[in-house]
Formats: C-alpha cells, structure tokens, sequence
C-alpha cells in the first residue's frame, strides 16, 4: 500500500495515518515528524529546519526531498508507506514521482482531507504546538493553499477526498469506504 495524504493543517491526517499503518502494517512517513525529531535532536538538518517549521513556512525543496528520499529508501518503507505531509508542492510531487518510477512503483490512491478553515483553526488552536499561534496557523493555511492544493491536480484519477468533519471513528469509516478497490 503507497498513500499520500494531502489536506490542510489540522485536517487529521496524522491521526488517520497513524490508524491506517497499524491496520495495515506500513510506516506512518510524517515529514513534519521527522523535522520535528531533527529539531529535538539538534541535528544540521534540525538547525536549518527550525527557523521554516517556526515560522510555517515551507522546508527548502532540496533538504525535503533528501531527507524522504533517504527515509523512503528505508527497508520498512520498501513494501509500502503513507506519506503524510509530503509532497507539499509540485516540485516535491516531481521528485517522488521520479523516486517511485527508479523503485518501478506507483502509488494506490491520493487521500484528500477536505475540511472548512474554520473547523481546521479551531482544531490547531486546541492542539497547541509550538508553531500553533493564530498567525503562524493562519499562514500555513495560505501555504496550503498556494502551495499544496495544486498538487491535487497532478494526480487527477487517484484522489480519494474524504469529508474530514466527523469523530475519528466516523472519519476512519469513510477513508476504508472511499479507498475501496484501490488497497
Ligand atoms: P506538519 O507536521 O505536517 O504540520 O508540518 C510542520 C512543518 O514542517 C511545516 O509547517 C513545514 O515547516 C515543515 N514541513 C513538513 N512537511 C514539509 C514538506 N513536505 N516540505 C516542506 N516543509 C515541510
């Protein structure tokens, strides 16, 4: 099973993810996660991230795609992933297009978490991370917006968009249901 999730900040695709790696054993990619571990960490990686992540801006294409590069050529990840968070532009769409043409692989489905801005605000602001201020949120959303959506458009024929306004368990139900035929 090969997954990309796409949908704005607190969409819940990191804890739909994280579901659909334990029912179907599959890594949970999080490039978010995975800044925030080189941040923890004080890594280079984590050094040069930190000012992007605390500001809501978008990592450097080059050190994002190095780093799911890296992590996709991972044993774990050979026999499938969910990949949540990335890509988050079109170029980082490319780069993973070329890495899973060199593995002579494709991916299942593109799930799309469709939710209204002010239920995704509302969400981030209970939440309460570091780089969850009004400002910092309200920036990611217009990032999401410039940036993200059009990624949707180069994988027309694989979104699967699931309405993500529910309880988890609701929610769970309709990414099974819209996935269907494609795992
Ligand atoms: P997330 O946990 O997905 O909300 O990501 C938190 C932050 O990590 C984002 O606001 C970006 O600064 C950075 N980030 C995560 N994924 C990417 C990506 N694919 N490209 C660039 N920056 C990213």
């Amino acid at each position: 099973m090969r997954l990309v999730l796409v949908g704005p900040p607190g969409a819940g695709k990191g804890t739909q993810a994280a579901l659909l790696s334990r029912k179907f054993d599959v890594p949970h990619i999080s490039t978010g996660d995975l800044f925030r571990a080189h941040v923890g960490g004080r890594t280079p990686l984590g050094q040069e991230a930190a000012r992007y992540l605390d500001a809501g801006e978008l990592v450097p294409d080059e050190v994002t795609n190095a780093m799911v590069r890296d992590r996709l050529a991972e044993p774990d990840a050979r026999a499938g992933f969910l990949l949540d968070g990335f890509p988050r532009n079109v170029q980082q769409a490319d780069v993973l297009r070329d890495i899973l043409t060199e593995d002579g692989t494709e991916l299942n489905a593109v799930l799309e978490f469709a939710v209204p801005e002010h239920v995704v605000l509302t969400r981030l602001l209970d939440r309460g991370r570091p780089d969850d201020t009004e400002e910092v949120i309200r920036h990611r959303q217009r990032v999401y917006h410039r940036q993200t959506a059009p990624v949707l458009d180069t994988y027309a024929g694989i979104v699967v968009r699931v309405h993500a306004v529910g309880t988890v368990d609701e929610i769970a139900e309709r990414v099974l249901d819209g996935l269907g035929a494609r795992l």
